[in-house]
């Protein structure tokens, strides 16, 4: 379909979006659109690809396509989407916004600031991109760009049973704005030891720290009042060297080390 300054192309299939990639110059490929406003000159929907809106469960991982929408993903409920993803799909926008807002729209975007992103990187999801020969998968926390000539073709989450899954969503509610950001704490235990521990803080840049994932495991609950303590100080640490020279450092570690206590606490 063409209008005076834009064109819209609609593709059927994987391989029809391989072909106007290569065919068309500056074309982009979107989703529901509710990130970008204003259309792209060349915009190439995948909303109408039966396979990029599939969603795949499996027993330990659920696989969706980058073209299914956070309400359908909301729709299967509780049971089968990681609790932290399901809230923060519930708290992203609003019900007529996740209709047509996707799952590779909010990863696509690039935005840290975006509500999913800190779920799924601590959720461990992958992505898959196809080319005409080839598929490669990359991890979402080491992803910065669509690899040449190919298309995002699935988005798998794993759905590990986590003992403390915790979202928080920061600034506006609803909407991003410059000072949006979320964080997710999820914590695995055994018979009173911790046994895997993923953080994430996602908002002007995306926070990991291994160090503080990987030290307290083994350690036995209830976590003691010097354990937090120190386990507090090296998040101060790794924060402090990460954001040393951005804006708002202060603030924003206060926030990121609020949260983490007050997880801590919900997992003694
Ligand atoms: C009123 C309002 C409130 C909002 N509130 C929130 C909120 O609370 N939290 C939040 O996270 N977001 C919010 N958003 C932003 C947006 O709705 C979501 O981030 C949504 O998930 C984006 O998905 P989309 O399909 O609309 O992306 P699009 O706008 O279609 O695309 C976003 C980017 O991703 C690229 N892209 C999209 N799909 C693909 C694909 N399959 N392959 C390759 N690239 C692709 C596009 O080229 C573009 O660069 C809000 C938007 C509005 C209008």
């Amino acid at each position: 379909m063409a209008t005076d300054t834009h064109s819209i192309f609609t593709a059927k299939t994987v391989n029809d979006i391989l072909y106007h990639l290569k065919t068309v110059s500056n074309l982009q490929v979107i989703g529901g659109a509710t990130y970008i406003g204003d259309l792209p000159e060349k915009a190439l929907t995948v909303r109408n690809v039966p396979e990029l809106k599939i969603i795949d469960k499996h027993e330990r991982y659920t696989d969706f396509g980058p073209a299914v929408t956070l309400n359908s993903i909301a729709h299967i409920g509780k049971t089968y989407v990681p609790s932290v993803l399901y809230e923060a799909i519930c708290q992203t926008a609003n019900h007529s916004i996740r209709n047509m807002a996707t799952i590779g729209g909010n990863i696509m975007a690039h935005d840290p600031r975006l509500s999913l992103v800190a779920p799924l990187i601590a959720l461990g999801t992958t992505l898959r991109f196809k080319t005409l020969k080839n598929s490669e998968i990359i991890p979402l926390s080491k992803f910065t760009s669509i690899p040449e000539d190919s298309v995002l073709t699935s988005i798998r989450v794993p759905t590990e049973d986590w003992n403390v899954a915790i979202f928080r969503r920061l600034g506006s509610s609803r909407m991003i704005s410059d000072n949006s950001a979320s964080f997710c704490f999820l914590a695995m235990t055994e018979k009173n030891i911790l046994i895997d521990l993923r953080i994430c803080f996602s908002g002007p840049f995306i926070f990991q720290s291994q160090e503080l994932e990987t030290k307290y495991l083994g350690t036995r609950l209830p976590l003691s009042k010097s354990t937090i303590e120190d386990f507090l100080s090296i998040a101060e640490k790794d924060f402090d060297e990460y954001v040393r020279d951005k804006e708002n450092a202060a603030m924003l570690k206060r926030q990121f080390l609020n949260l983490v206590a007050s997880s801590l606490h919900e997992l003694t």
